[in-house]
């Protein structure tokens, strides 16, 4: 059995727009792979993300077997009513009189107390039982503590989406384990986002490739990533931000199952991993479109930590660097306003970082 869902998060233009023939041959091959969920968001990609799963999707096919979750940026409204301007939107954009799944976007303290305050739980239900959603939900940011109270004065949401994956497990910041559990104890499915904590859980640092490698020779770092994450019991579907045909091939062929002596080979992995990675980016590039320099912030944190890891490579990742930083912000042009902060789901003090990037960048 396979969990695996279809995050329509992570696609780059070629040129000017978006290769939609390859995107809907990866939808193709994705639900021919026995896929059938798809996740998307208001704020996705500019509202190129809905445009996908209208293109890629919808058209053309029946809604029968496929799972659509889309998100309300709850966050974006000031009055009551903004709700529903945006939810029309989400289903103009997508083409869909319905959602599977329909959810708030990004609850932590801050949109919830918004979420609160303009009755946005209330405009959930009103959704399911008008026919316009057949599950409610909202994806989330934030402490298990807070994740409790949200559960408790609003006990009609079916779905949680939260971070889970074996580095951030016990992890003080993100509380997967926590979060996870705070679900469970609620009696909530989960959707699991950020598996391989973007990328980082897929290429990883060569003492703990190798000792995963002696214990199961035939799997890939991203196996064991997408095993741990699926192998929870009420966890309904794990995402994954697939952008090549071969990623959708080699994920759906990775099965909901970890024994408990590779969960312990897993978690033994885990320091040598925290211990080489300088920065918990999970290129999501929430923070990007915040930042009046123009820096694209995750890209040269990708860089950062490769050079911490491999110093010796670069003679590779500083011409890379200098050319990127041709025709946008350097990373010492960041003033610190912090705009970026603001949205980072990990919680990075991206200014004092970027700091220590454009030193390692910027030093030859
Ligand atoms: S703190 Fe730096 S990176 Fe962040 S938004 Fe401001 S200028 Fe951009
Ligand atoms: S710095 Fe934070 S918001 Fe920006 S891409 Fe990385 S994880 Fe996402």
């Amino acid at each position: 059995m396979n969990k695996i869902g279809f995050g329509f998060l992570r696609f780059q233009k070629t040129g000017n727009d978006y290769d939609w023939s390859a995107i809907r041959e990866m939808t193709d091959l994705f639900l021919d792979s026995g896929g059938r969920y798809f996740d998307t968001c208001y704020t996705y990609l500019n509202g190129a993300s809905e445009e996908a799963i209208r293109r890629c999707v919808v058209n053309g096919r029946s809604r029968s077997g496929v799972q659509i979750c889309d998100k309300l940026p709850g966050y974006l409204c000031r009055r009551p009513a903004d709700a529903l301007k945006y939810f029309d939107e989400m289903r103009l954009r997508c083409s869909a009189d319905y959602f599977d799944v329909l959810m708030l976007h990004w609850l932590n303290a801050k949109n919830y107390e918004i979420a609160d305050r303009l009755g946005q739980f209330e405009f959930l239900e009103e959704q399911k039982k008008a026919g316009n959603a057949v599950r409610i939900g909202f994806s989330y940011h934030d402490s298990a503590e807070l994740l409790d109270r949200i559960l408790t004065e609003h006990p009609n949401v079916d779905v949680v989406q939260i971070q889970l994956n074996y580095l951030d497990w016990d992890s003080a910041g993100i509380q997967s384990r926590l979060c996870y559990e705070t679900c469970v104890k609620h009696g909530k499915k989960v959707i699991v986002m950020e598996p391989l904590k973007g990328g980082t859980l897929s290429s990883l640092p060569g003492e703990a490739e190798q000792a995963l490698r002696a214990a199961r020779p035939d799997w890939s770092a991203a196996d064991w990533g997408l095993r741990f994450a699926q192998s929870m019991p009420e966890v309904e579907t794990v995402l994954s931000g697939m952008v090549l045909p071969s990623q959708i091939r080699q994920n759906m062929a990775v099965p909901a199952v970890l024994t408990e002596e590779d969960r312990k080979t897993l978690f033994s992995v885990r320091g040598i991993i925290t211990g080489k990675t300088s920065v918990a980016c999970t290129g999501c590039r929430y923070c990007e479109t915040h930042c009046p320099q123009r820096i694209p912030i995750p890209d040269y944190f990708a860089m950062f930590n490769e050079l911490c890891r491999s110093p010796e490579d670069g003679w590779k990742i500083l011409p890379s660097y200098e050319s990127m930083s041709a025709s946008r912000g350097r990373a010492s042009e960041c003033i610190g306003c912090g705009q970026c902060a603001e949205h980072c789901p990990q919680h990075l003090d991206i200014p004092r970082i970027m700091k220590e990037a454009a030193a390692a960048l910027e030093s030859a």
